[in-house]
């Protein structure tokens, strides 16, 4: 039986930190052993909102390429493709755009929060606005069956079905899958302050952290703030070096540094030491694998190279499905 497709991207907006790696691409890395996977670099996408900062776009695309192939994405087990080197996309957004209903696109919440929360970019613009629409047309170019989501993008999705459906209902055909929401477990991490680990938020640690810089993040990570003296027992409950412990380190040491915590018998310097040693042994072979592909980007991106011509094919042919449904393929007047 045919493996069931997933489609999902990542924005081209710079360097990925461990709360990607985890959000995301490890559970990406996962998917590609029991899906036919279709993983894309969305370097359109990275302009809806940053379209005046392009100066690093093409740096971005590369430092993702390196990172994909560093976490453990394999091009034997997945298509790994560049959203702007296949036009289909842009076509097809064209074409739902027309069908798509203004207050469809003003309701979505993470447009609202976004207009409410960036202050420092103008997001009146159609791209921005429009946002859901490309990424119905990422989705639906390649029939994809699953989309892997958080709770947070379930109204995304449930706006690219609606759209499926107007197009089906309008032109009388069913050209596209609707796609489904994958809800995996993914552990969630905080940033070092607390707050959703963020780059606008200036509280991430980065693959390409050196490990000086990621020890340095380590020891700064904010701790119970009722502990203030060595001898003052502690609540891991409160502390955001626990619940970094809770991801990175073992479960039988982490019962025992909860405890020890509670009873002051271990200072949060050694704490953090402890946790240092968790976080390398487990992205340790990432930043080695970093280190490889670093030193092979033409590689790197000959094989985004050949993802994006697999990837093509399927994007051409479900677009001429497409134009036929709506009896706009006005190229087929030209030919033979
Ligand atoms: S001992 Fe560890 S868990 Fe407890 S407050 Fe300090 S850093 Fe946090």
């Amino acid at each position: 039986m045919a493996k069931k497709r997933i489609l999902s991207g990542m924005q081209t907006t710079g360097a990925l930190h461990l709360g990607n790696l985890l959000g995301a691409l490890n559970n990406w890395v996962r998917l590609q052993e029991e899906y036919d996977c279709y993983y894309f670099a969305a370097d359109w996408h990275a302009l809806s909102s940053n379209y005046e900062e392009t100066g690093h776009l093409k740096d971005n695309l590369l430092d993702l390429a390196i990172n994909w192939l560093a976490a453990g994405l394999d091009p034997n087990k997945c298509t790994m493709f560049v959203q702007s080197l296949i036009p289909e996309h842009a076509v097809l957004h064209l074409l739902f755009s027309m069908i798509t209903p203004v207050p469809w696109l003003e309701r979505v919440p993470s447009y609202k929060e976004k207009m409410e929360q960036v202050q420092n970019r103008d997001l009146h613009t159609y791209g921005f606005l429009g946002y859901p629409v490309l990424q119905a047309a990422d989705i639906t170019l390649y029939q994809a069956n699953f989309v892997p989501v958080g709770i947070d993008q379930l109204p995304h999705l449930e706006l690219t079905r609606e759209i499926v459906r107007r197009f089906h209902d309008i032109y009388k055909c069913k050209v596209f899958a609707e796609p489904e929401g994958l809800m995996s477990e993914v552990p969630k991490l905080p940033g070092l302050d607390g707050r959703k680990m963020s780059k606008s938020y200036n509280n991430a640690i980065y693959l390409s952290d050196s490990k000086e810089v990621m020890t340095d993040k380590i020891r700064n990570i904010v701790t119970d703030p009722a502990r203030v003296r060595r001898t003052d027992p502690g609540d891991p409950d409160k502390c955001v070096a626990y619940s970094f412990h809770k991801v990175f380190t073992n479960p039988e040491d982490l019962g025992q540094i909860g405890n020890d915590c509670r009873s002051a018998g271990i200072g949060c310097v050694d704490c953090k030491k402890k946790l240092a040693t968790g976080i390398f042994a487990k992205i340790g072979p990432i930043v080695e694998r970093r280190d490889y592909w670093k030193s092979r980007q033409k590689e790197a991106l000959d094989i985004f190279y050949n993802g994006t011509q697999k990837a093509r094919v399927v994007a051409r042919d479900t677009l001429a499905q497409a134009e036929a449904a709506m009896k706009i393929d006005v190229k087929s007047m030209f030919e033979g």
